[in-house]
């Protein structure tokens, strides 16, 4: 299937599939916690697993929310999960799963570890457990309970189930060595008691499964074929391993793949948090934020993540992936995509002083010059336009091709001016350039057929509209703000949001949150969800320099 990416991955389910292993099934699963909002690391793990669940035949990847730890957990982070895979184009049909959907079954599971020696309860506390699990060079030390007889121990962990013991006074652990090279092996905590309030149980449980041994039953119990999770998971697979070899269930098969790094952002949920709770930030979906909500918002399409996504592919190196590539994907998708509008970011006044004082006219320009469907529109045109301050220079270098004192330059769409006056306030400023045009040019050419190099975009000064717009730039300067030795808080860019209010050609004042467009010259820009009706607000998704160099 030359449509599908190929990745080690990919090889092995093809090898699983020619061996006739799992009975021909390929089931995965996207296993969230609902304790934040999905980044784009988290793009990367959808866009496997659910790609490899649309790949084979009778394949599916299964949605679950890993909702084990009550303290961090809320039903706005469900919410905002499901509206992330959607959004990224993924369906998980019926296949929707909470592990707290398995809290009896996995209890069930734990009894039957207890009965058959496979765990016991234990008294240490959690500094104790810790201190007594030893180092990678010098082994662990037994605790004390370690062979407290399975009745005694049955009896100790339906009472922590029962409520008659406070935080941390039991847990229950796994009974596998205390020897191990594999520190995740010595005993690991299965169970602890955690007197809380759980977004779907409520207070039906004050014990709660740990994640190592919660993933591999929840896995189990869905039938999992394939559990693909990031590189830090490789040391727990035998815990994974022996979680389901222990109770003789259905066999998942781990296999672990290199996280998403990018550059310029952090990917965690516990440092987007704080960026988010400290107030650094305005929301979780701030803009400038690199979490799923944040790039919609912004303007970036499902598409381009995806294609970003593909183009990394799934290998075992970790890598830091260039944010530049992520643009070059954006800018391509919205390049034969987006409508084209004219937009003023700073404007500078130009009169047109041999058109008629009343005068007014449209000009048809075209919608989409990658697409020839998206047709053309009208934008009006008259004695006054605004141009860029930035397209205009009162001693300007021989290269500069744009408007400048006795220099000509085209009005894109519209008809060629020549700049004739500048007009300065007290100050020295310039607040107005006089320029006469050329009728004989409508439509931006001479009959003449005389060169004019430069085109610069324009709006009609009486028809445009303010529309705010919000330009921004890397939240953090450095390229690796979680790798550097700096706090990676001492590293954003507190000028990283910049406001202005622009001009923009009438037919923006229709926009709705969510438009995107090509302001000509200028960038992507999508509408925010800030806007109100006839009161546009853009973001800029992006400039149109690409930067991406391979
Ligand atoms: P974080 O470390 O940012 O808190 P997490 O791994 O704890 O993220 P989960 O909600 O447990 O967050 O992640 C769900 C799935 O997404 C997991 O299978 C995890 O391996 C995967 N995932 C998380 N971050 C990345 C990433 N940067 N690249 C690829 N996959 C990721
Ligand atoms: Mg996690
Ligand atoms: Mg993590």
């Amino acid at each position: 299937a030359g449509e599908f990416p190929t990745d080690f991955i990919r090889s092995i389910i093809n090898e699983d599939q020619a061996a006739g292993a799992y009975d021909g099934r390929v089931v995965t699963r996207f296993p969230p916690e609902p304790n934040g909002y999905l980044h784009i690391g988290h793009a990367k793990s959808i866009c496997l697993n659910f790609g490899v669940g649309e790949q084979y035949q009778g394949a599916r990847c299964h949605m679950r929310f890993d909702d084990t730890n009550p303290t961090r957990e809320d039903i706005e982070y469900v919410e905002s999960i499901l509206a992330d895979v959607k959004w990224l184009g993924f369906d998980w049909g019926e296949n929707l799963f909470y592990a707290s959907d398995y809290f009896e079954q996995l209890y069930e599971y734990a009894e039957q570890l207890i009965r058959d020696s496979n765990a016991y309860v234990d008294s240490l506390t959690a500094d104790e457990i810790r201190e007594f699990r030893g180092t990678l060079t010098e082994p662990g030390k037994e605790s004390p309970d370690r062979n407290r007889p399975a009745e005694e121990s049955l009896d100790l962990f339906r009472r922590m189930r029962a409520g008659e013991f406070a935080d941390g006074e039991y847990v229950l652990r796994a009974k596998i060595d205390m020897a191990s090279p594999n520190l995740n092996l010595r005993d690991p905590v299965l169970y602890r008691i955690r007197h809380a309030e759980h977004h779907r149980t409520g207070k039906d449980w004050c014990i709660y499964p740990m994640y190592d041994y919660a993933h591999s039953l929840s896995d189990s119990i869905e039938g999992i074929t394939h559990s693909l999770c990031t590189l830090e998971f490789e040391d727990h697979r035998p815990l994974y391993d022996w979680c389901q070899e222990a109770l003789g269930v259905y066999r998942s098969r781990q296999i672990e793949f290199a996280r998403l790094n990018l550059t310029h952002t952090v990917l965690s949920k516990r440092r987007l948090r704080q960026l988010v709770e400290e107030g650094h930030v305005a929301g979780w979906d701030d803009p400038r934020m690199p979490t799923l909500s944040a790039l919609r918002r912004r303007g970036y399409t499902p598409e381009s993540i995806r294609d970003m996504c593909e183009r990394v592919g799934v290998a075992r190196r970790n890598t830091m992936t260039e944010l530049a590539l992520l643009e070059h994907c954006l800018r391509e998708d919205l390049n034969r995509r987006a409508p084209r509008r004219m937009a003023v970011l700073r404007p500078l006044k130009v009169v047109i002083t041999n058109y008629p004082e009343a005068g007014s006219e449209t000009f048809e320009a075209i919608n989409n010059p990658e697409d020839e469907t998206m047709g053309t529109r009208c934008v009006p045109f008259g004695r006054e336009v605004y141009i860029e301050r930035d397209d205009f220079m009162e001693d300007p270098p021989r290269r500069f091709y744009r408007l400048a004192p006795g220099r000509e330059v085209r009005l894109r769409y519209a008809c060629l001016i020549t700049c004739t006056d500048v007009v300065k306030d007290e100050l020295g400023e310039i607040v107005e350039v006089h320029c006469t045009y050329d009728p004989e040019s409508r439509g931006g050419t001479a009959p003449d057929g005389r060169r004019v190099r430069g085109t610069i975009h324009w709006v009609s000064a009486a028809d445009a509209i303010p529309i705010e717009i919000r330009l921004y730039d890397n939240l953090f300067t450095e390229s690796d703000p979680a790798g550097s030795e700096t706090d990676f808080l001492d590293l954003i860019d507190r000028d990283s949001l910049e406001k202005v209010i622009a001009k923009g050609e009438p037919a923006l004042a229709k926009a709705q949150a969510g438009d995107r467009f090509q302001f000509e010259r200028l960038g992507y820009f999508c509408a925010d969800t800030d806007t109100q009706p006839e009161a546009p607000v853009f973001n800029r998704t992006t400039t149109l320099r690409d930067t991406w160099a391979r």
